[in-house]
């Protein structure tokens, strides 16, 4: 609808977006070469694995011999420099990954120390941090618990690291887990980078050489040319409706790290003893494999949308993390809305500018487990897939939207320049 006030908008976001687009271009090409290098690591990996049309057959039943099954299983390994690896469509979700880690690497007993903080909110009920006594969790089987939280949401805090590793030593006990979450999630603290984890690894290994190290890889797979397992990490998990499905896997999660960590964690998947070798594809490899080749590019494409978020939503003059230039080993951007409604129409504005339910107008809803209300955009192919472009967030002070996705970037590029439109928009009738 044409009107003078919606005109003005239209013309400063639009001659916002070129100008931002003129700056991040060096950015951009860095974000290529990263691209590029993943790109060019999973295509020599499927033609040394000779990857065949074959390979795509859905197996039924038991899943013996799964050509396509093994063959992923192998490739993601090499990717991710590890000796080791299991995809499946059927776990569930990146909490189900972790989860099927650390039960298969725990013993009643045993410590898992979290060194990055709390970890994110699902698992504090597998933990048993929260939630009833009797379910299941970790603690009801006699795995204890301890975190030390990064100092001022910054860095990883060595000393006290370091002196629960030692005391546990002298013990004649062992940490068993250090658990390090990757990217900040939704949390106040900073992404870690792989050379950052690579040292938190020397660090436990050099007090405690036999402790696994443990990494939720959520959100970071091909932001770099590297993941932690290439580092030293005993074994990394994430989701296939992150990152490494390329946006284009149905469902699913992986495990890959040292051949023993991924042995124990393929037992805790099927059952002890049968492990990794069964398991029917049904007719999603091929969703897996395409969204493996796609995934560095597809990374790279969420990356720009979230740099040119950055850009645009500073010089409109909200703070944001990180920013446009910053070097980055996740894929979610926050921007800081200062106000109740200041999130609701960023919200509104990607819906507006996503592909699927695009008519949709989102509200905040009092969801499960959460004490404020929360408000969510998600015009997306697969349901909650976060690799496309999806934006959420509390509404509490200082409402911040949580935001990361965008198949494309030109598509990511529209959905940002609609919650840009929104935010001035609504902005502008509180004046
Ligand atoms: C998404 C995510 C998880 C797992 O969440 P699911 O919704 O179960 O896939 C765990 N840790 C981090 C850091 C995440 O971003």
């Amino acid at each position: 609808m044409y009107n003078s006030e919606n005109n003005q908008i239209y013309e400063k976001v639009t001659s916002l977006a070129a100008k931002a687009e003129a700056e991040i271009s060096s950015v951009f090409a860095r974000i290529d070469e990263i691209s590029y290098k993943n790109t060019q690591k999973v295509l020599r990996s499927f033609a040394e694995h000779r990857v065949s049309e074959s390979m795509f057959a859905a197996s039924s039943g038991y899943g013996y011999d799964d050509r396509g099954r093994d063959t992923l299983d192998e490739i993601w390994a090499d990717v991710m420099d590890a000796e080791s690896a299991i995809v499946r469509h059927s776990i569930v979700n990146g909490t189900q990954a972790i989860a099927i880690g650390l039960y298969g690497l725990l013993r009643p007993g045993d410590t898992m120390l979290a060194i990055t903080g709390k970890p994110y909110d699902t698992l504090e009920q597998v933990i048993g941090i929260a939630g009833e006594a009797g379910n299941g969790s970790l603690s009801d089987f006699g795995v204890d618990y301890m975190q030390v939280d990064m100092i001022d949401g910054q860095r990883i805090d060595y000393d006290s690291v370091g002196k629960i590793l030692r005391d546990q030593e002298k013990n004649g006990k062992k940490i068993k887990v250090a658990f390090i979450q990757r990217s900040k999630g939704y949390l106040n603290r900073r992404t870690l980078s792989v050379e950052e984890i690579g040292e938190a690894v020397r660090f436990v290994k050099s007090i405690s050489p036999e402790t696994y190290v443990f990494v939720d890889n959520c959100y970071g797979e091909f932001t770099e040319t590297r993941e932690p397992t290439a580092v030293g990490a005993d074994i990394i998990v994430g989701s296939l409706i992150k990152n490494p499905g390329g946006g284009m896997a149905e469902t699913g999660g992986y495990i890959a790290g040292t051949r023993r960590a991924v042995e124990l964690a393929s037992y805790r998947l099927t059952s002890v003893g049968v492990g990794g070798e069964v398991g029917a594809t049904l007719g999603q490899n091929k969703s897996m494999f395409k969204g493996l080749f796609y995934a560095p590019h597809t990374v790279a494409q969420a990356i720009k949308t979230a740099i040119f978020a950055a850009y645009m939503f500073e010089e409109l003059g909200y703070k944001v993390e990180p920013k446009w230039n910053e070097v980055r080993s996740d894929i979610i951007q926050t921007v800081i809305t200062e106000s109740a409604d200041g999130l609701c129409a960023f919200c509104r504005g990607i819906q507006a500018g996503s592909p699927v339910d695009a008519y949709v107008t989102p509200e905040p809803w009092d969801m499960p487990g959460y004490l404020d209300k929360v408000i969510m955009a998600a015009g997306t192919f697969v349901q909650g897939a976060s690799i496309e472009l999806s934006a959420d967030g509390p509404l509490k002070p200082p409402y911040t939207a949580f935001f990361q996705g965008g198949l494309t970037y030109e598509s990511g590029k529209i959905g940002i320049m609609s919650a840009a439109s929104e935010i001035l928009k609504s902005s502008l009738s509180h004046k």
